[in-house]
């Protein structure tokens, strides 16, 4: 008896490995936790591609959004670990909701293998384009005089445009301002052009052409340094609130118990994918920043998650802001 499990055990084992040495021999999901056409998605399609040619099978994006992009994230957690449903995450999906949601259905540091982070995108706060204030100062001002004629767009509680303006709307002494709960920035955006909503803050990945189209009003960069891809916005700290400084990411992870061989040609995939000169391109004009070797691989994206829960949880318990509110 005990020798037929150990040779059933064994069985079970080879055939496994055997999977993970075929990987992939079907196409490959990722989920994009929010709608279409916001910056999760924008990134996701960039990287599908080059991924797709480096692993021989499509690498699909399939859109889950809901509940600040925890839906898509709670299904991937739940999902087999067999390298076929991968989800792109951000700071919100896999950091800031640690601190606004006590029913976290997953934990973002062990409830998934980490395979690495896509890119880094520095925050910018935007309005309408119409919106009567021409700086920084002015929109300030113009909140604190006005909290009940301005409605904030953002991804739900826990996005990275809730949490971001959190730390702002704190920063900046906004006071409780309205708000409008979208699916994805994508949409959110398109409230902001058509003026149905005044402010947001966003990844720039979203947002340059706009901002250089002057579909929108940029304010301020939350960096240390001007974007090239915005040249012309001021940095929070040029702009007058130097303690804005904020930026988000969005990196690919896997279900837990996903295959080290299977980890490994994904984790491969996804840095030929950021070594390609149209992802390199595509990057640059969106003002989205390519992680370092470190950050390309799961130990370093598993550091980013850890710090960006530690840095962000205790601010934003501290806000009283919760699902739900
Ligand atoms: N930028 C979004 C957020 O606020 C989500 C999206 O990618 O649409 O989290």
């Amino acid at each position: 008896m005990k020798i037929m499990s150990a040779a059933a055990a064994a069985l079970v084992l080879a055939a496994g490995s055997a999977a993970a040495q075929g990987y992939p021999n079907k196409p490959i999901t990722v989920v994009v936790p929010f709608a279409a056409g916001g910056p999760t998605d924008i990134t996701a399609r960039i990287v599908a591609e080059p991924m797709s040619k480096a692993l021989g099978q499509n690498v699909l994006v399939e859109n889950v959004a809901g509940a600040a992009g925890q839906t898509g994230s709670t299904r991937v957690a739940g999902a087999a670990p067999d390298g076929y449903t991968l989800i792109m995450g951000h700071m919100g999906t896999h950091a800031a909701s640690v601190g606004l949601n006590p029913n976290l259905k997953y934990d973002p540091a062990t409830s998934f293998q980490p395979i690495g982070l896509a890119n880094a995108s520095p925050i910018v706060v935007v309005a309408r384009k119409d919106f009567p204030a021409k700086d920084l100062k002015e929109f300030i001002a113009y909140v604190q005089k006005n909290p009940d004629k301005v409605t904030q767009a953002h991804a739900g509680v826990g996005s990275v445009s809730s949490t971001t303006c959190i730390l702002f709307n704190a920063q900046a002494k906004l006071g409780k301002v309205n708000a409008a709960a979208y699916r994805g920035t994508g949409p959110a955006l398109n409230d902001l052009l058509g003026g149905q909503v005044d402010f947001m803050c966003d990844q720039l990945t979203n947002l340059a052409p706009q901002i250089n189209a002057g579909g929108i009003k940029a304010y301020a960069v939350a960096s240390a340094a001007r974007s090239p891809a915005i040249p012309d916005v001021p940095t929070s700290t040029e702009a007058g609130l130097p303690g804005y400084r904020i930026e988000s990411w969005n990196a690919l992870f896997a279900p837990k118990g996903t295959p080290p061989e299977v980890v490994a040609k994904l984790v491969d995939a996804l840095d030929k994918a950021l070594n390609d000169e149209t992802t390199k391109k595509r990057f640059a004009e969106l003002g989205s920043l390519l992680p370092t070797a470190e950050e390309r691989k799961p130990d370093g994206l598993l550091a980013v998650v850890k710090r960006d829960i530690d840095m962000l949880t205790p601010t934003l318990k501290a806000s009283g802001v919760t699902i739900g509110n």
